[in-house]
């Protein structure tokens, strides 16, 4: 079983040809339907009690919510819009609201889950999670620019206590203060995490480990929608390849990179969680097939 924790939120987006308001989002959200196309998967998140019955049920389509926690308030929700490029993103709100003085317990169905994946959240919330599962093999957490601004040394310690980065080449250079990708995932593993993934949007990703690099090239799209979601889409497919294979061996994350990458493609070609909810478990065999053939030389 796969875990994942992190925010479950009504998001505002805008785009240039449409704005979607308080839509169901958060990365913990997307992670963890992304990776629920592979293996059974567990969410830990908090929402308010404003939250909309439809989207509790649509997320239990999907995921385990034993984990789900209802508080009274608001709940979290983020504001992002899109300029006509599509790749920049400017935050225009974070409002934490229930998810500020949240604290966390892992179910006791949970406690055993191998593979955990600490979606984008308040740093010390994922630091104090982790250490409440029993045997787990493979940790892996992302974060945002909210939190490398607000609790630069909360996600440094994060970033210890896991086997995994995964973060955008933009945040990296942020929370490393550095320019150059290599030395960037060198300073994340010099704080002691394993793997870095860094996250070049359409650009793909580079993986680190040791001294090996694994580049992989993004799925080419002609037309995108919204990016929103991607890099968690991304990050959920990952583990939960990984937890769907039980292996953390560098070949089956080299696939789990991949399965990140199409899973990230799939989700920027329709609105909000549309790409993510349309898909069939075909549509990844065939995309990842058409990937193949595209880098193969
Ligand atoms: P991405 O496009 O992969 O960066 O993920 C966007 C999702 O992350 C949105 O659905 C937001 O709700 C969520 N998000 C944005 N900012 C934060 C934050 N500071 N902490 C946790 N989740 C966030």
């Amino acid at each position: 079983m796969l875990t994942v924790f992190g925010s479950t939120a009504l998001d505002t987006i805008r785009t240039p040809s449409k704005t979607l308001k308080n839509v169901l989002g958060g990365a913990a959200t997307f992670a963890g339907i992304s990776a629920s196309f592979f293996v059974n998967t567990g969410l830990i998140a908090v929402v308010g009690s404003d939250f909309p019955k439809k989207y509790y049920n649509l997320l239990g389509k999907y995921l385990d919510l034993r984990g789900l926690s209802i508080k009274k308030g608001k709940t979290f929700h983020y504001d992002g819009s899109y300029d006509k490029t599509l790749s920049t993103r400017q935050t225009l709100k974070t409002e934490l609201n229930v998810l500020r003085s949240f604290k966390p317990t892992v179910p006791e169905e949970y406690r055993r889950s191998q593979f955990v994946y600490l979606a984008n959240n308040d740093p010390d919330q994922n630091v104090s999670l982790i250490k409440e599962f029993d045997k787990v093999k493979f940790s892996m957490c992302d974060t945002i620019e909210f939190w490398i601004s607000t609790k630069r040394n909360s996600v440094i310690k994060m970033i210890k206590s896991v086997d995994a980065v995964v973060i955008n080449d933009e945040e990296a250079k942020l929370l490393t203060k550095e320019f150059n990708l290599i030395k960037c995932a060198k300073k994340m593993m010099s704080w002691g995490t394993k793997y870095v993934i860094i996250k070049k949007g359409e650009h793909g990703s580079l993986m680190f480990f040791d001294d090996l690099i694994f580049p992989s090239a993004g799925f080419s799209l002609e037309d995108v929608i919204d990016p929103t979601g991607a890099g968690d889409s991304f990050a959920g497919a990952m583990i939960g390849y990984l937890a769907s294979k039980n292996s953390t061996n560098f070949s089956a994350i080299k696939k789990g990179v991949v399965y990140g990458n199409v899973l990230g493609s799939f989700a920027v070609e329709k609105y909000g969680l549309d790409g993510l909810l349309q898909l069939k478990t075909l549509d990844i065999k065939k995309r990842v097939k058409r990937y193949e053939k595209m880098i193969r030389f």
